[in-house]
């Protein structure tokens, strides 16, 4: 466990150089770390150093930790592919969305979401890179479902999100956060009132920062490898 902690500070250096390297204020990129396939027990290492956001991509699996933390006042953020028949549960215990990526799952989280807590915050997941097996929305279809997502009383269109193609080639890192915040640009040009760019994870954090990040997920960084088998 002293591992995590020594690695969350190890992390904040990263991020703070990053931020320094672009004249940006530290305080201007939030940390979410992820935590799939840890353990509650890992999350509470995170949260003695003063970790509060958390991002997981398994339904169930979260809903055990949410409940195993609930003694803790932690940000939740569901950033996994998300099936129709699971948007409830979703929007009942998270606090943001990263992952949404078509009009049928916004229309469920909207409907699910609870009267007693704030619109759910949402970011569309954009498919940067162009790969066919990737998931999120195309460049050309953002405009569309951020417009729908807008209408939706229950959730508040907070930004965009990208996993962009893994590559070692920092231009090429660089250039698919570019596509990203060039698309949010264009957004808030149109009249939408953004302010997220979730981009940036443990092997390219320092390219999506350079490119205005706002918010990185950072799980291997932090919690150390996970079970292949889960990914
Ligand atoms: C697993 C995951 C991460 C964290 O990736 P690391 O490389 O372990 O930092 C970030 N974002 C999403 C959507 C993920 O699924």
């Amino acid at each position: 466990m002293a591992t995590i902690q020594n690695n969350m500070q190890a992390v904040k250096a990263r991020i703070a150089a990053a931020c320094s390297a672009s004249g940006r204020p530290e305080s201007s990129v939030r940390l979410v770390a992820v935590s799939k396939t840890h353990p509650a027990e890992s999350i509470r290492a995170a949260v003695s150093v003063g970790q509060r956001d958390f991002g997981e991509n398994y339904v169930q699996e979260a809903l055990v930790k949410i409940g195993a933390l609930a003694d803790l006042a932690l940000v939740w953020h569901f950033i996994g592919p998300i099936q129709s028949n699971k948007a409830r549960p979703i929007a009942e215990s998270f606090h943001w969305v990263h992952s949404l990526d078509r009009e049928k799952i916004a229309t469920r989280l909207s409907e699910a979401r609870p009267g007693n807590l704030p619109p759910l915050n949402v970011c569309i997941e954009v498919n940067v890179s162009g790969e066919p097996s990737k998931s999120g929305v195309a460049p050309q279809a953002v405009a569309g479902l951020a417009r729908q997502t807008c209408a939706l009383p229950r959730l508040r269109l907070r930004g965009l999100m990208a996993i962009p193609e893994p590559t070692s080639d920092i231009r090429l890192q660089r250039r698919q956060f570019r596509t990203l915040r060039e698309l949010k640009d264009e957004l808030v040009r149109s009249g939408l009132d953004l302010d997220t760019l979730s981009m940036g994870m443990s092997a390219d954090m320092e390219a999506a920062i350079a490119e205005g990040s706002t918010m990185v997920r950072i799980g291997t960084a932090i919690f150390g490898p996970r079970d292949n088998a889960r990914a």
